[in-house]
């Protein structure tokens, strides 16, 4: 095991800067997950820290190591791919062992390992079992198991659970949390699903465009957003983001006319845009911020999410799961002051 950290990281392809500037240092046995849209650039960044591309300037350092002028093989890392290849001739066993193929450990060294990581991931009875005679799952966990048999410092993992369907997804996520806090090894996990960000990561790297937008845990994150990206990225779904400007007395005013009240006054004249969670949102809080008609409704059975078209347009909002407004019935929607988040409205940074 060991720590990461990426020190003023650039790629650059031809003249096309695709990733500027990421600082970021990862603790040893930390899970930490990069999330955001495609083309990001969170697989070039998986890829130049296992040493499949090269980096333009800055630095990778394993385990107190600089590795920029390693390669792959000398850096300690093992890899699993959206699409792992494994092989279909092979047994279990063989696929396992194919992770210690340039190893220089004895037979029966190797053997011994490949039980212990069949053991680790509950696969002992199947090991002289071919992939064909596997589950979705089950071969996901060979290909992890493949990995995991050399004993790396870090695991890079660039969208694994991508290809298998949603409830195998669900079950994978849950199957490398535990694997990690069973292992406790230091994991760089990419996706574009924030819900997998949000269950797996101890903290979560969020890029935009080849720049970091925020590092925190999953709370900060979704509770504390830098900005407007990470506020209506994570969270489904999105945070209603309405238009305002701050008044004389430190209230807010809407665009169109309604009034709400912040939990810390700003200056007056500051343009801003006001954030509010669906869940946040409350038909029937005496604290009205919009109100208008329910257009759909979205029962959750908990709860009903419900669409109002208001005069900033559609928002959602939370209703009672048994008793939700009627379709057509006009509601009124308010927040409490500290489940309003703020953000500027030119530069989108929050002001919180
Ligand atoms: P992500 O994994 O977040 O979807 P990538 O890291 O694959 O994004 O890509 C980041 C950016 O780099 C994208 O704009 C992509 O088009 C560009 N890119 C990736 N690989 C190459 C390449 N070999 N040549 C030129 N541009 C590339
Ligand atoms: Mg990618």
């Amino acid at each position: 095991m060991a720590d990461l950290i990426l020190r003023d990281l650039v790629k650059a392809y031809d003249k096309t800067e695709v990733l500027h500037s990421i600082n970021l240092a990862v603790e040893d046995g930390e899970f930490v997950v990069f999330v955001g849209p495609s083309g990001c650039g969170k697989s070039t960044t998986l890829r130049m820290i296992a040493g499949l591309e090269e980096v333009t300037s800055g630095v990778i350092e394993i385990g107190g190591t600089v590795v920029n002028n390693l390669e792959p093989k000398d850096r300690d890392i093992a890899m699993v791919f959206q699409n792992y290849a494994i092989y279909p001739h092979m047994s279990v066993r063989k696929n396992i062992g194919f992770g210690l193929r340039s190893s220089k450990a004895s037979k029966p060294e190797k053997e011994k390992r490949i039980e212990e990581v069949a053991t680790l991931l509950g696969m002992t009875d199947l090991l002289d079992r071919k992939p064909s005679q596997l589950s979705g799952g089950q071969r996901q966990r060979v290909a992890i198991g493949r990995a995991m048999v050399r004993d790396p410092a870090v695991f890079l993992f660039d969208e694994p659970l991508s290809n298998l369907d949603a409830q195998l997804r669900t079950q994978m996520r849950l199957e490398i949390k535990k694997l990690h806090q069973r292992v406790g090894s230091t994991i760089v996990f990419v996706t574009h699903d924030q819900v997998e960000a949000m269950t797996m990561a101890d903290r979560i790297v969020i890029m935009k465009d080849g720049h970091i937008q925020q590092v925190g845990t999953p709370a900060d994150v979704y509770h504390k957003p830098a900005n407007t990206f990470v506020a209506t990225f994570i969270g489904a779904p999105a945070m209603n983001m309405i238009a305002g400007k701050v008044t004389g007395d430190g209230a807010v005013s809407l665009a169109t006319g309604g009034t709400l009240h912040l939990a810390k006054p700003l200056p007056e004249g500051r343009e801003i845009i006001i954030g509010i969670r669906p869940e946040d949102f409350v038909a029937g809080d005496p604290r009205r911020v919009l109100e208008g008609p329910v257009t759909v409704r979205e029962p959750l059975g908990h709860e009903t999410l419900i669409y109002v078209g208001t005069s900033e347009g559609d928002v959602i909002a939370k209703a009672d799961g048994r008793n939700p407004p009627q379709i057509g019935e006009a509601v009124s929607l308010g927040a409490h002051p500290d489940n309003i988040h703020v953000f500027d409205a030119r530069t989108g940074e929050t002001l919180r």
